[in-house]
């Protein structure tokens, strides 16, 4: 009999699929990560998982406590989880380009929510970072976990996600491909798979077009969520990706529905753009047969239903083409 006390005991251990219908001309092996079969859907719950039990060692959360994170959605889901598990409350800061669903979703947990203006500078008094640190600042009994220099997150990659990948692939894996929003994921796993390899694995992140990780000089706003950053987080090891492939909003919607109605793979828009990263870094660099390449998918689609996999919300924000080219004809006459 195998019955878990927790939902927390399934956070992890998520499995790899190759990809067979959205990698044209593509001859090495693309494999990815779903990292949505966590039990809060996303890749967020290790670090949560790891932030809360490293708090409450370090005596930073104690019975009562308050957790207080600006956080794209994901990290919320996944601190809320834990959090209700272990008996504290929880509150939310969120940018309002985060859909009303993801909002709903940390309400249903429990949490408590924030939205603040997306389109202010990090130091300004109403951006998220700073709502955060009020909260934080005011609230008796509050922690603010700081996913962004938090080296727990990191380091849960370290300790889970890069295990996995190695074990997972018979240690066979040559290349690691992952979006950066902290950097946690791409820095811990990353690390771990150079490590295990004495260099060999090729650590390249994936980043949105106006993202400053991919150009620095260019920075500016865009639709892709959870991915990307207008500063240098803690969390981000500068010296982990060997390359860095930048994608367009429209290249990363477009493999995120493709590989929904192709691969039977329903997540989120910086999961596109790894794979759409991946697939062109493997054509860039002619990758053999003998290459393997692991990418990250860090959350499901569901909570993007009504902008990426909605034909108004794309066409509206000049996306046309790509319902165009991902929509096919319905079989119902
Ligand atoms: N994709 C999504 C949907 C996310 O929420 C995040 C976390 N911000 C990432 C990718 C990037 O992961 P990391 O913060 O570990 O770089």
């Amino acid at each position: 009999m195998t019955i878990h006390q927790s939902t927390i005991e399934l956070i992890g251990d998520t499995p790899l699929v190759a990809l067979h219908h959205v990698v044209e001309g593509v001859r090495a092996t693309i494999a990815v990560k779903v990292e949505y079969l966590n039990p809060g859907g996303s890749s967020k719950d290790r670090i949560a998982e790891r932030i809360i039990s490293a708090a409450e060692t370090e005596g930073k959360l104690a019975p009562g406590g308050v957790i207080v994170e600006p956080t794209s959605g994901n990290t919320g889901v996944g601190l809320a989880l834990v959090a209700q598990q272990r008996g504290y409350r929880t509150i939310f800061v969120l940018p309002d380009k985060v859909s009303e669903s993801k909002r709903a979703v940390l309400r249903a947990y429990g949490a408590e929510v924030v939205v603040t203006p997306t389109d202010v500078e990090p130091d300004d008094p109403r951006s998220y970072y700073s709502v955060s640190d009020r909260l934080a600042a005011t609230i008796p009994g509050a922690f603010k976990p700081d996913q962004y220099s938090n080296p727990n997150g990191p380091l849960s990659h370290y300790r889970t996600t890069g295990p996995e990948i190695w074990r997972d692939t018979d240690h066979a894996v040559t290349h690691l491909v992952a979006g950066i929003g902290t950097g946690g994921t791409i820095s811990g796993t990353g690390r771990f798979l150079k490590e295990a390899s004495d260099g060999r694995v090729v650590v390249v992140g994936a980043d949105p077009d106006g993202s400053i990780y991919s150009n620095p000089h260019d920075v500016h706003q865009y639709d892709v969520e959870g991915v990307g950053e207008d500063f240098y987080p803690q969390a981000f090891d500068r010296t982990i990706a060997d390359d860095i492939v930048q994608v367009t909003d429209a290249q990363a919607f477009e493999m995120t529905r493709r590989l929904a109605a192709e691969e039977g793979l329903l997540v989120g828009g910086s999961s596109g753009m790894a794979v759409a990263a991946a697939v062109r870094y493997a054509r860039m660099r002619d990758l053999d047969e003998k290459q393997l390449l692991v990418v990250v998918l860090p959350d499901s689609g569901r909570g993007y239903l009504e902008k990426i996999f909605d034909d108004g919300w794309m066409r509206e924000h000049g996306y046309g083409a790509v319902v165009d080219a991902t929509t096919r004809p319905s079989l119902v006459a």
